[in-house]
């Protein structure tokens, strides 16, 4: 491991302002339980690590007057899946957040991280993108925004630019009549890696035909993916056991995955094709 400076700002404007007077490598630090290990095993470099847990918008959790959540990239698994709103209106969101490590790694942890570590196995991603999340980054020339959906570029890689960290994550208020579930597959019961991920996200009228669908996946393809045929399978049409097989079908063949030693890429796009139906099945049971 290199030797690194560390730093801990107290404002945006603190952190923003060291990002624009640093140069070399600058590391958000907000668990360390992807970091700390890159930094030990030198897969990672530093000069700066900057711990962003004392700054006010990345530690809060809030509901806008819209019923957006406003989720700061520091804020843990733990807090996030504890709160009773985040677990009745984004639950595919709280689902993800409570398969991360163990207790102890949930307390550490943050979805923030899981985004910006931008892992294709991440369990929180899928999640997020199917409420549409959106990235809000900042750096010293100010905030961006950008939809979750265009963040990711390749395995370990996004967006951010040297100088830029995620603020918080932005996710709208779903409509009503609205459910989403997150489930993966791993070998054993906890503290393993998706060999695949899928989560769904339905709205339904009052006669129950699909009005939005969203699906995406984990660990099947070089970033995680919507599966956006198969939301179409979905979409305008009252969904039927026939349609949600078909859904699930449609996914696999949108899923790219590689062979590795946690599972063959036709083990995987299986797991698709049954993880996504199980998740649409368990939408209609919310629905209920
Ligand atoms: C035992 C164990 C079990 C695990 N199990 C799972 C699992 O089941 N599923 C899963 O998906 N992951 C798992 N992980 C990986 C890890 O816990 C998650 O990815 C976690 O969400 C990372 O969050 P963190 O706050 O610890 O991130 P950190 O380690 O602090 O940061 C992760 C990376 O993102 C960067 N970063 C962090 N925050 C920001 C920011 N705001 N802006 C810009 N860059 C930032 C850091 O510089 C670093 O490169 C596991 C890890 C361990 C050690």
């Amino acid at each position: 491991m290199n030797s690194f400076t560390y730093e801990s700002p107290k404002s945006l404007q603190e952190a923003t302002s060291l990002l624009s007077q640093q140069s070399g490598v600058i590391r958000p630090l907000v668990g360390g339980s992807d970091l700390i290990d890159q930094l030990r095993t030198n897969r990672k470099q530093a000069d700066l690590v900057m711990d962003i847990k004392s700054i006010p918008e990345t530690t809060s959790m809030e509901f806008d007057a819209n019923g957006a959540l406003h989720l700061g990239s520091a804020v843990s698994c733990a807090d996030t899946y504890a709160n009773p709103t985040v677990r009745s209106q984004f639950t595919a969101i709280a689902e993800s957040c409570e398969l991360i490590g163990s207790i102890q790694i949930q307390n550490r942890a943050s979805a923030g991280g899981n985004v910006c570590n931008s892992s294709p196995s991440a369990d929180t991603i899928p999640a997020l993108l199917v409420h549409d999340a959106i990235a809000v980054i900042a750096s010293a020339k100010g905030l961006r925004e950008i939809a979750l959906n265009e963040f990711f570029t390749g395995p370990g890689k996004n967006v951010l630019e040297t100088g830029e960290f995620l603020v918080k994550l932005v996710i709208p208020n779903p409509s009503a009549n609205s459910a989403s579930h997150y489930l993966r597959f791993i070998p054993r019961e906890e503290m393993d890696i998706a060999v695949a991920g899928a989560a769904s996200f339905v709205t339904v009228d009052s006669s129950g035909t699909c009005l939005q669908a969203r699906i995406a996946l984990a660990a099947v393809a070089p970033t995680p993916i919507r599966a956006y045929e198969a939301e179409k399978v979905l979409t305008g049409k009252i969904i039927t056991e026939d349609l949600i097989d078909e859904a699930g079908v449609t996914a696999a063949a949108s899923a790219k995955p590689i062979s590795d030693v946690r599972g063959s890429a036709d083990y995987r796009k299986q797991l698709v094709k049954v993880l996504t139906k199980r998740t649409l099945q368990k939408c209609l049971r919310t629905l209920k």
